[in-house]
């Protein structure tokens, strides 16, 4: 949304609010306030999200205006290069924080069994109505959390089934690029098949574990690349990993790591200066409405209801990407070992000597300080590890008592830790799934959703959240 939009808004609510107050009898507005917020059902979690301050929370209150390109580029000189892009500008930070969630579960209707076939064609909206069917179970919620670039509708599914045992949250993200369709699908058959699984071990897994899932973070990308493909290709048969508008999610994170070039470090090739089929960043810092949504959500499950593990779906190449370099020592091992206890987990049943199994991988400085912009988990850690968003610097910084400092002043965390105010979730785990291997299980032709469906039952994915359940539970001890 441009400035004067978000503007007008502002305006008219404001004139809304205005009209509504002088047309209530006098005496009658208090009244009638609370008895329409008492017949209001909000879950536990819409209690929160949509009445805490996550922006006042979110943000260093040591800087008050936003600095020019000149500025942040003098102020980090001597660590190496700005590389210009803007941060986020903070009234888009607020849209970001203040949006607020619709619950659209379906309490009042009969849940008669859904199922996902790997091999059969999901438009979007058959996937959102196969969510909506699996929230009429009792402690299945789901919610609008935002909206994409193209206006749809993005949900939350969030798996909380009643019970009396303190629960672990995991966070399940899928299909932030466009072409790995395999993510979106994947999360919905785990979730649906654990929700009607009537096993003994299914009921323990969800009494012990609150699965929360943004299934498809890239609808509108998903949608061309699946049923407009021509359009949403390059070169011969490529597909394209961005929004339909361009900006790749994955880099459009106002993290730490945002725009910052670190003396000594290439440049990453992974990096785009305009709107393209993978790697641009955006023309500032959290430009798509879809990075806004997922900012919220991250924001309220890794700090404030302190998620134990964070895995994001990807698609190529069977590589676990973890330990980001420029994590705590406690989050970087916690993550190592997960991710190779889920490698050996996935690749159980397969020859000693096969090649093409799933390798854990030790991000390195290209998703670090090489100008590239911040992805969704470099986020997640990024908040986890209590950076705060910058007004100064329109990115997140981590911060004394009394200064700010941009990643790039800070490569290791443990040696300045303690100067800094405190993370709200050192252990947190994340890595990510890179689901199949070579191009032709990109996308969704037949061939790609064979090649899928056959994945997930050779590398045992339809067992993966009792995995994950059990391996949460684990780290209690
Ligand atoms: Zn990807």
């Amino acid at each position: 949304m441009s400035t004067r939009n978000y503007l007008w808004r502002r305006v008219l609510s404001l004139l809304l609010l205005i009209i509504i107050t002088v047309n209530a009898p006098v005496g009658a507005s208090s009244a009638v306030a609370s008895e329409s917020e008492d017949s209001v059902f909000e879950t536990e979690t819409l209690k929160i999200v949509n009445h805490f301050d996550y922006f006042t929370d979110s943000i260093s209150p040591l800087s008050e205006k936003a600095m020019s390109k000149s500025e942040i580029t003098k102020a980090l000189a001597p660590y190496g290069k700005y590389l210009g892009t803007p941060g986020m500008p903070v009234y888009a930070y607020r849209d970001a924080m203040e949006q607020k969630w619709e619950d659209v579960t379906e309490r009042d209707k009969k849940f008669t069994g859904v199922e996902i076939d790997l091999e059969k064609r999901y438009t979007y909206n058959s996937l959102v109505s196969i969510m909506k069917k699996l929230s009429r179970i009792d402690g299945v919620n789901l919610y609008k959390i935002g909206k994409s670039t193209q206006d749809r509708d993005m949900y939350a599914i969030e798996i909380d089934l009643p019970s009396d045992e303190e629960k672990d949250t995991i966070i399940l993200t899928g299909t932030i690029h466009a072409r790995e369709t395999a993510g979106c699908t994947y999360i919905l058959k785990e979730l649906v098949d654990l929700l009607q699984d009537n096993s003994a071990k299914a009921r323990k897994t969800l009494s012990r574990t609150r699965f929360v899932a943004v299934p498809c973070v890239n609808p509108d990308g998903r949608e061309g690349v699946c049923y407009n493909p021509e359009t949403y290709s390059y070169k011969k048969g490529e597909l394209w990993k961005a929004t339909t508008s361009g900006t790749d999610l994955n880099r459009n994170f106002p993290g730490l790591s945002w725009a910052q070039l670190k003396k000594g470090y290439e440049k990453s090739d992974y990096l785009s200066t305009s709107p393209d089929k993978l790697y641009y960043p955006g023309p500032f810092a959290g430009s798509a409405p879809e990075t806004r949504a997922m900012m919220k959500f991250l924001y309220h499950y890794v700090v404030i209801e302190k998620a134990v593990m964070y895995i994001d779906y990807h698609q190529q190449g069977r590589i676990m990407y973890t330990e980001k370099p420029w994590c705590g020592s406690e989050q970087r091992k916690l993550s190592k070992d997960a991710a190779n206890h889920f490698k050996e987990f996935l690749n159980k049943g397969q020859k000693k000597s096969s090649k093409n199994k799933y390798t854990a991988v030790k991000e390195d400085k290209d998703y670090g300080l090489n100008g590239v912009g911040s992805t969704m988990t470099d986020y997640a850690c990024s908040i986890a590890n209590g950076s705060k968003y910058s007004r100064a610097y329109g990115f997140n910084v981590y911060c004394t008592k009394t200064a700010e400092y941009p990643l790039i002043m800070i490569p290791r965390l443990d040696d300045t830790r303690k100067n800094l105010i405190e993370a709200p979730n050192p252990s947190l785990i994340t890595f990510t799934f890179e689901i199949g291997w070579g191009k032709d299980s990109l996308g969704y032709s037949s061939k790609a959703r064979a090649l899928i469906a056959d994945e997930y039952k050779t590398f045992h994915y339809d067992k993966v959240l009792f995995e994950m359940s059990d391996y949460a539970y684990g780290l209690r001890k």
